[in-house]
C-alpha cells in the first residue's frame, strides 16, 4: 500500500498528554496528516482526573494549617469551614477550561478528532465506535491506564482515586486502602480538608522502593498530622454496615476499632451521595481481626495499562502480565506499524515521561531522526504533606551496588518552627564514594517537588559532591543544606 493511500499518516488512540503531545508535534512540526480519538475528555489522567484536579487538591487542603500559623505571625485570622461545593464547582470549571485548551492546540496543529472510542482491526487500520473504520500509515496507542480494586468480595463498595473529584460530599470518615503514591497523597488530602483518615497498608512501610529514611520521616508526619496510619495491615472483608447491623450497631465491632451507634448513624447522614460509596457506611474487617466502620472506603492499590478490548493480541501486539504494552526503546510494538507511549506501556508512569515519550515517537517516525527515550535519572515528587521529592538511587539501592557516602541532616524548617511546630525536613544526598558523583538526593520538606525539579538538573548532570559543595547556599533557605553538608553522616 503506498503512502497516500492510507487516509491519515498517523492516527493515535487516546488523547491524554502523551497521546496529545505526539499528535501535535507529528501535524505542527513534521507536517503529517493525523488523526486522534478520545473517548472520554480530552487532557487524559493528569489533566482530568489526576496530577492536575489533585494538585488543586492539595492546594485546598493545605489551608487548613494556616490560620494557626498565621496567629503565631500576627495575624488574626478566622478559621471558617471548607466549603467541598463551591471548591469542587470551580474545580470542575478549570478542568473544563483545560479540556478546551486541548482540543483548541489540536485544532491548531491541524489534528483532526473522533470523540469515541476507538480499536484496532489490522496493523494499519483503526475502528471507530459508530462503525466506521480509518487507515493510517502508523497507530499510537496511548490509552493510558486505570484505578483498579483488589479481588475482593464487595470491592465495588469502595471508590477510586476517579470517583474522588465528582463526591457530592466530603466523607466524615474514611479508609484508604495502599500506601503508594495516590493513597499517601490523598491520605493528606483528606486529613487537611477536615476528614478522619485511616489508611491501611500491607507492606512494613509505605513508599515502598524509595529511599527507607525518607519515606519513614513522610510516614511519621502523616501520623503526627492525624492520619491513622496502620502498616503490616489489609483489608479482608467488607459490606454494607446496614447489612450486618442491628438498629444501627455494627455486629462484632471491638472496643478499639469499632463504631459507636451514634457514629454509625452520623457516618450514614455523612455518606450520602458519594459517588461509588453512594450506598451508605461501610463495614471492614482487617487482617489483624479488628472491625471498623468508615463512611468511605478509598482503592489506591494500584492501576492497570487500559488495553482491554482494543483488538491488540488479535492483529499481534505483545501483552505483558498485567495487559502492558511490549514495546522497545523506540516505544515501537511486535507490529511495526503500530507504536505505544505513556502508562498503557507501564515503563515510568508519569505524565512529563509521557510527554517524551510522544516526542521522541515523533522525531522517530516523523523527524526520521530515531531517538530513544531516556528513562534514567528522572525526578518525581510526592505530594503527601510534607511533600517528598526524589531523584536517583535510594541509599539502599546505592550500597547495594556500590560502596557510598550519605550525607544527611533533619531539622525543623524556620517558618513552622517559628510557629511552634515539631514539623521536621529531610535534604540528603547518595554520594558515591569512588566516583565522588551524587547518586541520589531525596528531600522531604514543603514544596520537595520544587526543589527536588531544581536538584534533579545536577543529578542527572552526575555532578559530584564538591561541585554540589562549590556552589554557594542561598541563606536562609531549607534546600542550602544541600550544599552545606562537609561531612558524611554515614558510609555504607
Ligand atoms: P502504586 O503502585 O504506587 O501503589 C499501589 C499500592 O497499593 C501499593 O502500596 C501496593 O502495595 C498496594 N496494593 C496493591 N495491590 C494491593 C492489594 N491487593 N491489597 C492491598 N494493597 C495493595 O500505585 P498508585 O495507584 O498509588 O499510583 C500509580 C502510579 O501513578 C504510580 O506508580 C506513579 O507512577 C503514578 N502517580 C504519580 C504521582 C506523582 O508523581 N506525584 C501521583 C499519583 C500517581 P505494595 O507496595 O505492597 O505493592
Amino acid at each position: 500500500m503506498a503512502d497516500t493511500d492510507f487516509d491519515y499518516d498517523l492516527f493515535v488512540i487516546g488523547g491524554g498528554s502523551g497521546g496529545v503531545r505526539a499528535a501535535r508535534v507529528a501535524a505542527g512540526e513534521h507536517g503529517a496528516k493525523v488523526a486522534l480519538a478520545e473517548e472520554d475528555r480530552y487532557g487524559g489522567t493528569c489533566v482530568i482526573r489526576g496530577c492536575v484536579p489533585k494538585k488543586l487538591m492539595v492546594f485546598a487542603s493545605g489551608y487548613s494549617d494556616v490560620v494557626d500559623e498565621a496567629k503565631c505571625f500576627g495575624w488574626d485570622l478566622k478559621q471558617g469551614p471548607f466549603d467541598w461545593h463551591d471548591f469542587r464547582y470551580r474545580l470542575m470549571k478549570e478542568l473544563d477550561r483545560l479540556e478546551q485548551v486541548y482540543r483548541k492546540l489540536l485544532a491548531n496543529s491541524g489534528v483532526e478528532t473522533f470523540d469515541q472510542r476507538a480499536r484496532l482491526r489490522d496493523a494499519h487500520t483503526v475502528e471507530l465506535a459508530d462503525g466506521t473504520t480509518k487507515t493510517a500509515k502508523h497507530i499510537l496507542v496511548a490509552t493510558g491506564g486505570h484505578p483498579v480494586r483488589p479481588d475482593l468480595p464487595n470491592a465495588d463498595l469502595g471508590i477510586v482515586s476517579d470517583d474522588i473529584f465528582h463526591l457530592e460530599k466530603l466523607p466524615k470518615s474514611l479508609l484508604i486502602i495502599g500506601g503508594g503514591y495516590i493513597a499517601c497523597e490523598f491520605a493528606c488530602i483528606m486529613r487537611g480538608l477536615g476528614v478522619e483518615v485511616t489508611q491501611y497498608y500491607r507492606g512494613a512501610q509505605i513508599l515502598r522502593g524509595f529511599d527507607e529514611e525518607a519515606r519513614g520521616l513522610v510516614a511519621e508526619s502523616m501520623r503526627d498530622s492525624g492520619i491513622d496510619l496502620h502498616t503490616g495491615t489489609n483489608i479482608v472483608e467488607m459490606s454494607l454496615a446496614s447489612e450486618r447491623e442491628e438498629g444501627g450497631q455494627p455486629t462484632g465491632s471491638d472496643a478499639t476499632m469499632g463504631a459507636s451507634a451514634q457514629q454509625a448513624a452520623d457516618l450514614r447522614e455523612s455518606a450520602e451521595g458519594a459517588k461509588a460509596g453512594q450506598s451508605g457506611p461501610i463495614w471492614v474487617k482487617s487482617t489483624n481481626g479488628g472491625e471498623k466502620v468508615f463512611d468511605m472506603v478509598l482503592f489506591a492499590t494500584g492501576r492497570d495499562p487500559s488495553t482491554h478490548d482494543m483488538g491488540l493480541e488479535d492483529i499481534g501486539v505483545k501483552l505483558g502480565r498485567r495487559g502492558e504494552i511490549e514495546v522497545d526503546e523506540y516505544s515501537q510494538t511486535a507490529v511495526p506499524s503500530v507504536y505505544a507511549i505513556g502508562d498503557v506501556t507501564d515503563r515510568v508512569n508519569l505524565t512529563p515521561v509521557a510527554i517524551r515519550e510522544g516526542m521522541a515517537f515523533a522525531e522517530t517516525v516523523f523527524g526520521g531522526n530515531p531517538t530513544p527515550v531516556d528513562h534514567e535519572l528522572i525526578p518525581s515528587a510526592i505530594f503527601t504533606q510534607p511533600e517528598m521529592g526524589t531523584v536517583g538511587l535510594s541509599e539502599e539501592d546505592a550500597r547495594d551496588r556500590e560502596p557510598v557516602e550519605i550525607y544527611c541532616t533533619s531539622f525543623k524548617p524556620m517558618q513552622t518552627a517559628f510557629a511552634g511546630k515539631a514539623d521536621r525536613v529531610l535534604m540528603k544526598l547518595v554520594v558515591s564514594k569512588e566516583t565522588r558523583v551524587v547518586l541520589g538526593c531525596h528531600i522531604v520538606a514543603p514544596h520537595a517537588g520544587e526543589l527536588i525539579q531544581m536538584a534533579g538538573i545536577a543529578v542527572k548532570a552526575k555532578l559530584t559532591k564538591e561541585q554540589f559543595d562549590a556552589t554557594c547556599a542561598v541563606h536562609p533557605t531549607m534546600s542550602e543544606e544541600l550544599v552545606t553538608m562537609r561531612k558524611p553522616t554515614r558510609t555504607a
